[in-house]
């Protein structure tokens, strides 16, 4: 699996395409659908799915025009994420909204990805593993972690995503909703977020 990083309007937020051969998942596709539709053009790539990590604006903002090219695309978010606030993920124009749980696996693209369920910066924040890969959306940043303070924030949430996260076994390519890419056992070793949670 390859591993595509395209920054995006308006904040920034990392989208990702997970490519495999000529299949792939486009994981938080920011505000930008035409960068979006263009990268999988010139990797030639066939989505099988959206995945979000969560459902603020700057993750999501381009799923509606993906899923109105794409009507039958699934565009998975955890049901605490389904927002009504302008912009956020809305199931209401994305018919083919699935709802993520904890530890479900997915089969899509040739890939198995597990998913994790890990609140603290938004109820429906989740983490996803596939591989030696894990994408994080904005509950772990490198050096860093995601914001508390907006709404459905929580802090002791938050803590415990955190713990499970250091606790996970061995090392993994950390690919965060935010900034540059990082490794679980390099976040575990410098993060001070992590550092207080010994694995
Ligand atoms: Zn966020
Ligand atoms: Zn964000």
């Amino acid at each position: 699996m390859d591993v595509h990083r395209l920054p995006l309007p308006p904040l920034g937020a990392n989208c990702y395409l997970l490519q495999n051969g000529p299949q792939g998942l486009i994981l938080d596709p920011g505000g930008a659908p035409e960068t979006v539709l263009a990268a999988c053009g010139d990797l030639g790539l066939a989505p099988a799915a959206i995945l979000l990590t969560h459902g603020h604006f700057d993750h999501v903002g381009a799923v509606a025009a993906l899923a109105e090219r794409w009507p039958e695309l699934p565009v998975y978010c955890h049901p605490g994420d389904v927002s009504d606030i302008p912009g956020d993920f809305t199931w209401r124009k994305v018919p083919a909204w699935k709802p993520l749980a904890e530890g479900m696996t997915l089969s899509l693209a040739g890939l198995e990805v597990t998913v994790l369920h890990t609140p603290g910066h938004s109820p429906g924040s989740c983490c996803f593993l596939t591989g030696d890969c894990l994408f994080t959306g904005d509950t772990l940043f490198r050096f860093s972690i995601g914001r508390t303070d907006l709404p459905g924030g929580d802090d002791g949430q938050m803590a415990a995503s955190l713990k499970r996260l250091a606790a996970l076994p061995g090392d993994y390519r950390v690919f965060p909703g935010h900034d540059a890419p990082t490794t679980l056992d390099q976040e575990r070793a410098r993060n001070p977020y992590l550092q207080s949670f010994p694995g």
